[in-house]
């Protein structure tokens, strides 16, 4: 197997940081970008560097075009290659009915989850593209199932940043298909994360996993499967395309 040279954005923790481990231990290079949590990232790169990995950390802010862009020139420097990019920085906020959301929080949410996932990917089709001197490659975003069920009563700002992503994977898939760029997406059902005491209910997973067809949460490991067989060549004829990693719901 050739080693792919992937970005993943919020890889520190989580979903992203099982992604990262999964794929530098499928002998692929890997850039790991995180927001804040400057700990939990370095931790990851030690692990994995000591292993033999060939893994290393940038802290950008996805929202913010000026730290996408210098995420992106530290990848540039690095490895002058890129081969992927895995779209996971997302955010949501405390749970409540839209009636008391006020516009800072709705547009830090669509900031993270829809401009941060448009200008990460834009940066990567620039350098990905055939018809720019890319050799192709894979993009995946991170959705959720809330782009399908909506999150009343939760968060239906995350909920519809996550429609958006749906939606731009869609269009982008479409748009970059005949220069050798994949486009997929995973949405992920309630996983056992720290994202829920984001929107203040840390044991969520446990209070809704009943309404779970397989009656229970998932694992970051299993939806980090779905996101390396997106970006491998077994997925090279699949594009536009959505894995539901949900426990059937
Ligand atoms: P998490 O445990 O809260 O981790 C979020 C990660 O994203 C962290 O590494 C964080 O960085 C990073 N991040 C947040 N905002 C960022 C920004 N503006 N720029 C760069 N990095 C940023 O969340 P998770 O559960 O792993 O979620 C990962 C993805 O899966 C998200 O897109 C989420 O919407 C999606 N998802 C999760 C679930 C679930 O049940 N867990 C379900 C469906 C979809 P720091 O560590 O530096 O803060």
């Amino acid at each position: 197997m050739t080693p792919q040279h992937i970005l993943v954005t919020g890889g520190g923790r989580g979903i992203g940081a099982a992604v990262v481990r999964l794929l530098v231990q499928q002998g692929h290079r890997v850039c790991l970008n995180y927001r804040s949590d400057q700990r939990a990232a370095s931790a990851l790169v030690t692990e994995l560097s000591e292993a033999g990995g060939d893994v290393f950390a940038v802290q950008a802010d996805v929202a913010q075009e000026a730290d996408v862009l210098r995420l992106y020139e530290a990848v540039d420097a690095r490895w002058a290659r890129l081969d992927g990019l895995v779209n996971n920085a997302g955010i949501l906020r405390a749970q409540s009915k839209l009636v008391d959301m006020d516009a800072a929080r709705i547009t830090e949410v669509l900031a993270t989850n829809v401009t941060g996932t448009l200008l990460c990917a834009r940066e990567a089709v620039l350098r990905l593209s055939t018809s720019r001197g890319g050799h192709g490659g894979g993009i995946v975003n991170i959705s959720s199932a809330a782009a399908r069920l909506g999150s009343a009563n939760e968060y239906i700002d995350y909920a519809a940043s996550k429609g958006a992503v749906d939606t731009l994977t869609i269009g982008l898939a479409a748009e970059v298909a005949s220069e050798g760029i994949r486009v997929n997406a995973v949405r992920p059902g309630v996983i056992y994360t720290d994202i829920h005491a984001s929107g203040g209910e840390p044991g969520r997973v446990e209070r809704v996993k009943s309404a779970v067809p397989m009656q229970r949460g998932g694992t970051a490991e299993e939806v980090a499967n779905a996101v390396a067989w997106l970006l491998s060549d077994a997925a090279s004829y699949t594009t536009g395309s959505f894995i539901d990693v949900s426990g059937g719901r």
